[in-house]
C-alpha cells in the first residue's frame, strides 16, 4: 500500500515550538528520508474560521505566516504538497456528505472539542461551524487517501472519528475509503507541550508561548519567565523536577552532547535533575541552559525565516502551485465517493 501523509494546521497565530516539536519535526524527518509516496500538508484556514469568522484578517495574515514557519523548518515545496485548505472547495462538499454519518452527541463528545468549547465560552452559544469541524478534518484526510497522519495527542481523538466515518462510509457504500492511523512523536513530552506557564497546553490561544519566529532576546526573556518549581526558593532548596516546565523542555529538545557542550560540569541531563532534586542548583543556571539549547535550534529556523520575508513571492508560489495540485487529488476522490453513493447523475442518468 502507498503511503500517503497529511498534516496541518490552522492559521491562527504563527507556530510555536509545541507545534514543532508535536509534529513539524516529524514531518521535515520523514520527508528527508523520503520514506512516503505523496506528503501533504495543508493550512487548515476554512477550519479555524469556525472560531474566527468575525477576524478575517488574522487568519489571512497567519496562513503566510505560517506557511514561512514550515519552509524555515525545512518543508521542501519541491518534495511535498502544501496547499490552502479553501482552494480545494471539493473538501467542503465532501464534508457535507460526511455529515450525515455523524450524530450531534458524538461530536460534543470528543474530548479535545469539549476542552476547545469551554476555552471559548461556547457553552450556551455553540456556532455549528466550530462543532463540526471533526468532519472537516475527516474530509480532508480522506480526500488524499492518507494513511498516516503525524499530530499531537490533542488530535487523537480527531482521527479516531475520522476511522468511524471511513467505515460508516464503506459499510454503507463499499469500500471507497481510507482509514487513516496516527503517527504521535516518539518522545512522549513532545506529544502535548505544555505551556510557558505551566498550563498542560503550549496553545496559540492560550499565549503561552515562544514561537518558532522569536528572536534570540525573547526567547532568553520567555524562559527567564518560565514557570518553575514555586517551592524552590533558595538555590539550597530541594526542588522538583516533575511539572518544572523547565526540565520537561529539556526533556523534549536537548541531546546529549547539548547538556555537555552548555554544562560540561555534567555528563547528562540525568545528573542535572539529580542535582536539582538534591538541592543546589538555581533556577537561572539551569534557564541559560535550556535558553541556549532553544536558541541553537531555532537558529537556522530565523536564517530561512528572514530570507523568506524579503521572497514572500515564492512562499506565494508555492501555495498556489501545492493549491492546485492538492485540488486534482480531492476532485478525483470526490468522483469516486459520489459514484459510490450513486450520486454521480451525470454518468448515470445519460446511459
Ligand atoms: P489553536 O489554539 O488555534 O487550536 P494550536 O496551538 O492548538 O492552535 P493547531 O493548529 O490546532 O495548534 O494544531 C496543529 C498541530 O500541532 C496538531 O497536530 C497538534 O496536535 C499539534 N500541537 C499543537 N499544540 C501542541 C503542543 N503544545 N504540543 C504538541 N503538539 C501540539
Ligand atoms: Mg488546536
Amino acid at each position: 500500500m502507498k503511503k500517503i501523509i497529511l498534516t496541518g494546521d490552522r492559521p491562527t497565530g504563527r507556530l510555536h515550538i509545541g507545534h514543532y516539536v508535536g509534529s513539524l519535526k516529524n514531518r521535515v524527518q520523514m520527508q528527508n528520508a523520503g520514506d512516503f509516496d505523496e506528503m501533504y500538508v495543508m493550512i487548515a484556514d476554512a477550519q479555524a474560521l469556525g472560531d474566527n469568522h468575525d477576524n478575517i484578517q488574522k487568519i489571512r495574515d497567519n496562513i503566510v505566516e505560517v506557511a514561512m514557519d514550515y519552509m524555515s523548518c525545512g518543508l521542501d515545496p519541491n518534495k511535498i504538497t502544501l496547499f490552502i485548505q479553501s482552494e480545494v472547495p471539493e473538501l467542503t462538499e465532501l464534508t457535507f456528505y460526511y455529515m450525515n454519518l455523524v450524530t450531534l452527541s458524538r461530536l460534543t463528545r470528543n474530548p479535545t472539542v469539549k476542552e476547545e468549547i469551554k476555552l471559548r465560552n461556547f457553552e450556551t452559544s455553540l456556532p455549528v461551524g466550530f462543532v463540526t469541524y471533526p468532519i472537516s478534518q475527516a474530509a480532508d484526510i480522506t480526500a488524499f487517501g492518507a494513511n498516516v497522519v503525524p499530530v499531537g495527542d490533542d488530535q487523537l481523538p480527531m482521527i479516531e472519528q475520522t476511522r468511524e466515518i471511513v467505515r460508516s462510509f464503506n459499510n454503507l457504500y463499499g469500500e471507497t475509503l481510507v482509514e487513516p492511523t496516527a503517527v504521535l512523536p516518539k518522545n512522549e513530552v513532545c506529544r502535548r507541550l505544555p505551556g510557558t506557564d505551566g498550563n498542560a497546553k503550549m496553545s496559540k490561544s492560550l499565549g503561552n508561548c515562544i514561537y518558532l519566529a522569536d528572536d534570540e532576546k525573547t526567547v532568553n526573556q520567555k524562559v527567564m519567565s518560565m514557570y518553575t518549581d514555586p517551592n524552590h526558593i533558595k538555590v539550597s532548596d530541594p526542588g522538583k523536577v516533575e511539572g518544572n516546565v523547565v526540565f520537561t523542555y529539556l526533556d523534549a529538545f536537548s541531546t546529549e552532547e547539548q547538556i555537555k557542550k552548555y554544562a560540561p560540569e555534567y555528563n547528562n541531563l540525568q545528573e542535572i535533575k539529580d542535582h536539582y532534586t538534591r538541592g543546589g542548583l538555581g533556577d537561572v543556571k539551569v534557564k541559560c541552559l535550556l535558553a541556549a539549547i532553544l536558541n541553537e535550534e531555532l537558529a537556522p529556523i530565523r536564517e530561512r525565516r528572514a530570507y523568506l520575508e524579503e521572497h514572500k513571492n515564492e512562499v506565494y508560489d508555492a501555495l498556489f502551485n501545492g493549491s492546485d495540485k492538492a485540488r486534482k487529488t480531492a476532485q478525483k476522490t470526490l468522483e469516486k465517493v459520489k459514484k459510490a453513493m450513486g450520486i454521480n447523475y451525470r454518468e448515470i442518468l445519460k446511459k
